[in-house]
């Protein structure tokens, strides 16, 4: 089946919805209680695919989404303004562990990929065949069996090589180092239509260029009849005889006349949870699971970012948010080099100095870079619902993982130095703030590998209710259907078996699509017989 969308028009595809497509939960008058073939939990990368597959398979759809849709014309650059709407618990999130890392998630119509860079990358090969090694799903998941998933997703998502034009400073002196060091680099690949380099990915683009689900998934879903209940978290899946029959939801939103409002849906085929590897797995423990492997073997890639102060403006607020990337170390060091604009309202955390200094500093911005190192840790963690029904994540990163922060840091810094920066900000608590020569790098190379010294940050999230052929030591079957109830379906990263080393999106909405493309075979069969 083909299905060609229409760019021609001038309004943002988050406008002119299908009359009564969307029912806003803050604004809910009534109780609900109606019927779809499949109900799916969260509208991120995972949920807005699935749901649109299956749409598209000519099933009836509603997809239930806790945040609100914040439309692109609303979108401004005020950062805090962003995280107040937009962000799960206003960015507050943290992993706990010896040291305390912030995690970051969007709660909102489109999930993350709303204020995501956009970055699109196929799972690596090594990592599905790790999975076949050592998890046994090499039948069912693999490099050929996820191929048409990705060549359609990078198809209809427009994936392609940063424009030269919209590469701006950061990414251009990233790759220009790269190329003198003889460091593999390249331009990323992100899913835009005619990102105009606004740098602004983080608080949502407000050109409508980067082709998150809100633009996307979510309203090409709604255009062939799925229905979506937005501001309504799921509180359940409900399970009769061992097979899910739909969710119990409420609305949020501080609307007075929506306050206590229940949304019943019930599910004729399947319910398919996709609300991420922290929220998915606390849903399926309010539901009833209890398999002992559910909120195990959590993983992540923490990131930590370096900033270098250069003679030429570099002007991070113009160019591509994240454009330039090498992936030359992720086998053999587990890293992934990128580089990273920030709006100075989150990079001022990490300028050093107080009063006069950090004015200063503040000052020589626009002649800011900001570069990353992202890790594959081996550091596993768990997921759990703690006081007040609050998710609570822990994770403590190995001395490994530390190191090999520590390594890309001190690459990175070099890069900077050699790329003619005067200064370079290496954020590790007990090194100079400033490092003013090449020869300092060292200072990083001899750091502790302590991550309470390193600044971490986190957003690719991974496991928690993990695949595998058996109910021992997993939580879902090679066919995404949990080993407890049948008809209830996990379709994001929870179920992935390890972390990537690469951006996870990309593996997200194609491990999901392939899941609902199975889903969808499977119900028409049952229809048939
Ligand atoms: C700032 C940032 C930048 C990133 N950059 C990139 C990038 O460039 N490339 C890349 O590959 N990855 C990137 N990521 C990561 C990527 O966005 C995520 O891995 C991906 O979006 C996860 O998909 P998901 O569907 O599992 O979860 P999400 O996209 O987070 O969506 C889950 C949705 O489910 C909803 N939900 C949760 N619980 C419930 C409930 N009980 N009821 C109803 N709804 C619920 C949530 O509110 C949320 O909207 C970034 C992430 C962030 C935060
Ligand atoms: S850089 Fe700007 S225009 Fe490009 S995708 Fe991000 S927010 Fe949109």
């Amino acid at each position: 089946m083909s299905f060609e969308h229409d760019h021609s028009h001038d309004a943002f595809p988050d406008e002119a919805l299908p009359e009564g497509s969307v029912v806003d939960g803050a604004e809910l008058a009534r109780d609900i209680d109606e019927a779809f073939d499949f109900v799916v939990v969260g509208t991120g990368a995972a949920g807005a695919v699935a749901a649109h597959t299956l749409a598209r398979a000519g099933f009836s759809v509603a997809m239930l989404e806790e945040g609100p849709w914040v439309k692109t014309r609303e979108f401004g650059d005020r950062v805090y303004e962003a995280f107040r709407r937009m962000y799960r618990d206003v960015g507050t999130q943290v992993l706990e562990g010896h040291s305390y890392i912030p995690l970051i998630q969007g709660r909102c119509v489109g999930g993350s990929t709303v204020m995501n860079s956009a970055i699109a990358h196929r799972t690596p090969e090594d990592v599905l065949g790790q999975w076949d090694a050592d998890f046994g799903l090499g039948a069912h998941v693999s490099a050929s069996t996820l191929e048409p998933h990705f060549d359609a997703l990078e198809r209809e998502l427009n994936a392609h090589a940063v424009a030269d034009d919209v590469l701006g400073e950061n990414n251009r002196i990233f790759l220009d180092e790269a190329a003198k060091d003889g460091l593999p680099a390249r331009k990323m690949h992100r899913y835009e239509r005619n990102c105009r380099g606004s740098g602004r990915c983080v608080t949502g683009c407000p050109n409508g260029a980067k082709q998150g689900m809100n633009v996307s998934y979510v309203p090409w879903a709604l255009s062939l009849g799925a229905r979506l209940f937005a501001s309504c978290r799921v509180e359940r899946v409900t399970i009769e005889h061992g097979k899910a029959t739909g969710v119990l939801a409420h609305a949020t939103g501080d609307g007075a006349r929506s306050k206590g409002r229940t949304v019943r849906l019930r599910a004729r085929r399947g319910v398919l949870v996709a609300a991420s590897t922290i929220q998915t797995p606390n849903v399926l423990r309010r539901s009833g699971l209890r398999s002992r492997a559910l909120g195990e073997h959590f993983s992540c890639h923490p990131g930590y970012g370096v900033g270098g102060v250069f003679d030429n403006p570099v002007t991070m607020s113009f160019g591509a948010t994240q454009g330039a990337e090498s992936t030359h170390l992720r086998k053999s060091d587990r890293i992934k080099l990128e580089t990273i604009g920030m709006p100075p309202e989150l990079a001022a955390v990490r300028i050093p100095g107080i009063g006069g200094e950090l004015m200063r500093r503040m000052g020589t911005f626009a002649n800011v870079a900001v570069w990353a190192v992202v890790v594959r840790s081996e550091a596993e963690g768990t997921v759990r619902q703690g006081w007040g029904g609050r998710d609570r994540v822990k994770l403590s990163l190995t001395t490994r993982d530390v190191e090999r922060t520590r390594n890309g840091t001190a690459i990175l810094a070099r890069m900077m130095f050699e790329a003619g920066a005067r200064e370079v900000w290496p954020g590790i608590f007990g090194l100079p703030a400033v490092l003013t020569s090449i020869d300092q790098v060292r200072l990083i190379e001899e750091a502790p590998a302590d991550s309470r010294l390193f600044s971490f940050i986190t957003t690719h999230l991974f496991g928690a209710a993990r695949m595998g052929p058996t109910p021992e030591g997993s939580v879902v079957g090679p066919d995404f259907q949990a080993h407890e109830a049948r008809g209830l379906y996990v379709v994001d990263s929870s179920v992935f078996p390890t972390n990537l080393g690469v951006n996870p999106q990309h593996s997200i909405m194609g491990m999901s699509r392939l899941a609902a493309t199975r889903i969808a075979e499977a119900a028409r069969r049952t229809a048939a017989a």
